[in-house]
């Protein structure tokens, strides 16, 4: 890392004065950590790929990786052996979406009031609770009007000076004029800022990826969908819209109530395939906020990374998912938070009666088969809260393995980190966790992280 080199350099040439040897083992010592052994030993240890538990399970874990799994390891001599007891042994936890740069409120005027300084701040207290409660590698999905002071958290975790996840940013995300997170609800005379980065045509999202890549974001983020409602069954807009017909997007069989939501798409379909062909030549992807169709399948057929919040899926937009291996991430969490915490009862029946449709499209989701990644979209509810997402998964339709697996395979795969983290394997990053009892039994257990360990450091001690 350059920004790791440079203090190393500058310390060198102070102490070139004093003598050449000593800055030579100093660079030496900066470029080649001491390769400490660890080994992990646990009740179990989750085989993610083939859902096979080991019991026991061993993890021998040098410098930042893992160089042995099974039910025993190697003890090398002089190695550190932790015993964690009557747990299960898991990779890192990823959350494929996440904002850091959001604190519960989220629908007042955080955005607006909160100096972007101020908000940093907060974002690094964020990105340690998420890592503390076992998340060690995850995709923010926009700062929310803080631009690209995403980059200096990831950086700072990076060069060791602030604990926290790997990530993978975006910088604000973005959307059209008028759209989704354009300060719609005020009084435009005001001139309140979007929350997003505007971009009208292909040419402008193109503009608007390279400015903030230069800016240091590592993919991009589309507002595709906005405002979501519900309608009344068999009357929503696109039923009777060429553009959905072009498509092929009719009844669906088998779904009464399919059509009784609602949402405008913000780019089309041409729109989209210019940005996911700009994030290739960036040798990175993009992510949707993209609540039903016709977005979904516009999104779909330009190869986006995943469809976020992925409330509404036609049955073939969910095909086209299968085939080409594009994740929904249902993002529950959010949902259950604010038809819980709703300010009036209206709104509290309105955010319940979008859970409510979100829960019955997400069975017939499970059903067809469609490709899982797990994001809580925390940030609007406390950070370090999220793994309740596994629960919710699990209740409304998946099996523990499958969530695990949707978390750790396909996340690991969205975040484009697929051959590093989400499997214990030698070779991959030291990226690891305890959970109390057996996760396949129990998936609450995802809740209560005993031990976490990041790139080969202990970060969270058992019993603390
Ligand atoms: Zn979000």
């Amino acid at each position: 890392m350059q920004r790791n080199s440079k203090p190393s350099f500058a310390f060198c040439a102070y102490i070139f004065l004093a003598g050449f040897p000593a800055c030579l083992a100093l660079s030496l010592a900066a470029q080649q950590p001491a390769k400490a052994s660890i080994v992990l030993h646990a009740a179990r240890l989750l085989e993610v790929e083939t859902g096979k538990m080991l019991e026991p399970g061993e993890i021998l874990v040098e410098g930042e990786r893992i160089q042995a799994v099974g039910t025993s390891v190697g003890h090398p001599q002089g190695a550190q052996v932790i015993d964690l007891g009557d747990t299960t042994l898991l990779p890192g936890l990823i959350d494929a979406h996440v904002h850091l740069f959001l604190h519960p409120g989220a629908e007042d005027l955080q955005t607006v009031e909160e100096s972007v300084p101020w908000r940093t701040i907060l974002a690094e207290q964020a990105a340690r609770a998420d890592l503390m409660a076992g998340y060690t590698a995850e995709r923010d999905m926009g700062t929310e009007g803080a631009g690209s002071a995403d980059s200096a958290v990831r950086d700072a975790i990076n060069a060791g000076l602030i604990p926290g996840p790997r990530l993978r940013i975006s910088g604000n995300a973005i959307d059209i004029l008028g759209g989704h997170e354009d300060a719609i609800d005020f009084n435009p005379a005001q001139h309140v800022l979007s929350n997003a980065d505007y971009a009208n045509t292909a040419d402008q999202i193109v503009a608007v990826m390279r400015e903030q890549h230069k800016e240091g974001s590592s993919f991009a983020k589309v507002y595709e969908t906005g405002p979501d409602r519900m309608v009344p069954a068999g009357s929503a807009p696109c039923l009777g819209d060429p553009v959905c017909a072009q498509i092929g997007l009719g009844e669906e069989p088998g779904d009464p109530e399919f059509w009784q939501f609602h949402t405008p798409y913000q780019y089309t379909e041409a729109q989209l395939e210019a940005a996911v062909a700009e994030a290739a030549r960036l040798d990175t992807n993009v992510g949707v906020h993209c609540q039903g169709e016709p977005a979904a399948r516009f999104a779909v057929e330009a190869g986006v990374a995943s469809i976020d919040h992925a409330t509404q899926l036609s049955d073939g937009t969910m095909q086209l998912m299968k085939q080409k291996h594009i994740p929904a991430v249902p993002t529950f969490t959010i949902f259950e938070y604010f038809a819980d915490h709703a300010p009036t009862p209206a709104a509290a029946a309105r955010e319940h009666a979008m859970l409510d449709y979100k829960i019955h499209e997400f069975r017939r989701q499970v059903a067809a088969g469609v490709p899982m990644a797990v994001g809580s979209d925390v940030g609007p509810f406390p950070h370090g809260t999220q793994a309740r997402e596994f629960e919710l998964m699990v209740k409304y339709g998946m099996t523990p393995l499958a969530v695990l697996q949707a978390d750790y395979l396909n996340g690991a795969r969205i975040l484009t980190w697929q051959n590093e983290i989400g499997r214990l394997k030698a070779g991959y990053y030291a990226d690891i966790i305890a959970v109390p009892g057996n996760p396949l039994d129990d998936i609450s257990v995802m809740e209560h992280v005993q031990f976490v360990m990041k790139n080969g450091e202990v970060v969270r001690p058992s019993g603390r």
